[in-house]
């Protein structure tokens, strides 16, 4: 079989994966090649852009912003929520895409992720239309707040949940009445086009999305660097947010970063075990690779033989396999160079005197054994890094005040799960916690109402709710004199 240049073809569902900038379709000279996870099958070649398709999707940006910016509100949000209509139609590809791209799920990507791409475009449509602020008097004059939109965005997103955390700031930036670039990560670049084509469909104006392929290097720093960008938001690691913040610095464009995490899961002795274990287990959905995952289990003393006995016996259960098998658990980890970092960190650490409880090892392809590693110090690296993949750490402390300071002895501070029977300690030990987000007795519930983000070195800024507005707009303050007014005396 041939296969076209900048284009894939994945479970019969096509994808032109050239660049998508002013309305049109802009191939690149060279190209990328895109893998399945799954089973290491080529999905197609892929725009590898550069400086210049960055400088031409900012310009495409940049003409569209005068227009999109004075289209009325309701006219926004009526395109957002056909936008919405356009994934909810074509649900199904969206799901088959994106699993063979990124191997997550497919069960998820049909119930969960992809309902909910369509709900961020409808959310913020809906939000748009009752964004408001109460007028206010001082001595007379009145206050009138706005929200102005900034100009084109450009937004940098990653691989593990690809369009859901592409749409998560697209949705808000164009409601805002911003133009913008997304960039999708190059391991998993297919649903951002196909995103692009229903964007199309549903008659948003040309250079209103424009969508640029290839490596953050050559063209995601050509973006971030660009003196027409207006906005940066970014949700990726820790080394990227810093150069990426380096670039921002010469035009002080203003940046969002949602990073990375070394969650804390806190399970108390008046817990409810079955669910504490049950949260727990949880910890290895997406293989891993999930930046809110609870990967440091910290157990109270009395239940911590209790607790792990329980948690082998269902984390042992779990499937791993196929993602687009409807019984499978765990899919395969994204890249090879990602079970390379994996298996690295696991290694050391054993090698540092860790026990693996389960796991512990590489399987077959791209498949790591979920792995609960015990005998940690809160200074080892498998404690204090990131690891994303299915690898968690067990500790024990002996009261609430270990507890906390073992929660909080990271540099992350992205969010915190506690299982508790005790609401009252629940309300007392989360008002210490440094995290955004902090669930109790359950986990990764989220509102778009609420604001999300990190704290330390999980973030910098808020999204979500009035949060993304505020950071997708200049906000205004216009002060109005009454009528007659002198300025004087
Ligand atoms: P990454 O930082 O390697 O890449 C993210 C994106 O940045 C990609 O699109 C990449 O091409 C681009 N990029 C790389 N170098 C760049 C540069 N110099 N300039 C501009 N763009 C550049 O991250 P990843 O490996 O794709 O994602 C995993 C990380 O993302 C983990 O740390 C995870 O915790 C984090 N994450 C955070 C959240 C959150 O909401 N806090 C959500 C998901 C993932």
């Amino acid at each position: 079989m041939t296969r076209e240049p900048q284009k894939a073809v994945v479970a019969g569902v096509s994808v032109d994966t050239r660049h998508w900038i002013g309305g049109e379709r802009v191939a690149s000279s060279q190209t990328f090649t895109d893998v399945s996870p799954i089973d290491g099958s080529v999905l197609g070649e892929i725009a590898r852009g550069t400086a210049t398709e960055a400088a031409a999707a900012v310009a495409a940006a940049k003409a569209a912003f005068p227009g999109w910016s004075r289209t009325p509100r309701s006219e926004r949000a009526r395109i957002l929520h056909a936008i919405a209509d356009g994934v909810e139609k074509r649900l199904e590809d969206l799901a088959i895409v994106e699993t063979t791209d990124n191997g997550a799920l497919l069960r998820s990507h049909r119930h969960g992720v992809m309902p909910r791409v369509a709900h961020n475009f409808r959310f913020f449509a809906d939000w748009l239309l009752r964004l408001g602020h109460e007028d206010f008097q001082t001595r007379g004059h009145t206050n009138h707040v706005s929200w102005d939109p900034a100009g084109p965005c450009a937004l940098i997103t990653p691989w593990n949940a690809p369009l859901m955390l592409a749409t998560w700031k697209v949705a808000p930036a164009l409601a805002a009445g911003n133009t913008v670039v997304l960039k999708p990560a190059e391991w998993s670049p297919l649903t951002a086009s196909l995103l692009a084509d229903i964007a199309a469909e549903a008659r948003l104006p040309a250079g209103v999305l424009n969508l640029v392929q290839g490596y953050g290097s050559e063209i995601g720093s050509a973006l971030t660097s660009h003196p027409d960008v207006r906005r940066i938001s970014f949700t990726g690691s820790v080394p990227t947010a810093r150069r990426i913040a380096e670039s921002a610095v010469a035009n002080l464009t203003p940046l969002s970063l949602e990073l990375g995490g070394k969650s804390p899961l806190l399970v108390f002795a008046d817990a409810d075990l079955d669910l504490a274990v049950d949260l727990a287990v949880d910890q290895y959905d997406n293989a891993g690779q999930v930046c809110l995952a609870g990967t440091r289990l910290l157990v109270e003393e009395p239940i911590v033989e209790e607790f792990t006995r329980r948690f082998v016996e269902k984390a042992s259960a779990l499937k791993q396999g196929d993602p687009r098998d409807g019984t499978t658990d765990i899919g395969p980890n994204i890249h090879p160079r990602q079970l390379e970092k994996i298996d690295g960190f696991v290694q050391r650490a054993l090698a540092a005197g860790a026990k693996a409880v389960i796991g512990g090892h590489r399987k077959e392809g791209l498949y790591y054994a979920p792995t609960l590693l015990t005998d940690v110090t809160q200074d080892s690296e498998i404690v204090q890094e990131e690891v994303f993949g299915p690898v968690l750490t067990l500790q024990t402390f002996a009261d609430e005040e270990e507890a906390v300071r073992l929660a909080n002895g990271t540099r992350f501070g992205l969010a915190a799960t506690l299982a508790t029977g005790d609401l009252e300690r629940a309300e007392r030990v989360s008002a210490r916690l440094v995290a955004g987000t902090v669930w109790v007795n359950c986990f990764f519930v989220r509102d778009l109402k609420a604001p999300f983000g990190g704290s330390r070195l999980s973030g910098v800024g808020r999204e979500g709710g009035a949060w993304s507005f505020d950071f997708y707009c200049d906000v205004k303050n216009t002060v109005t004199a009454p009528k007659g007014w002198t300025n004087h005396g």
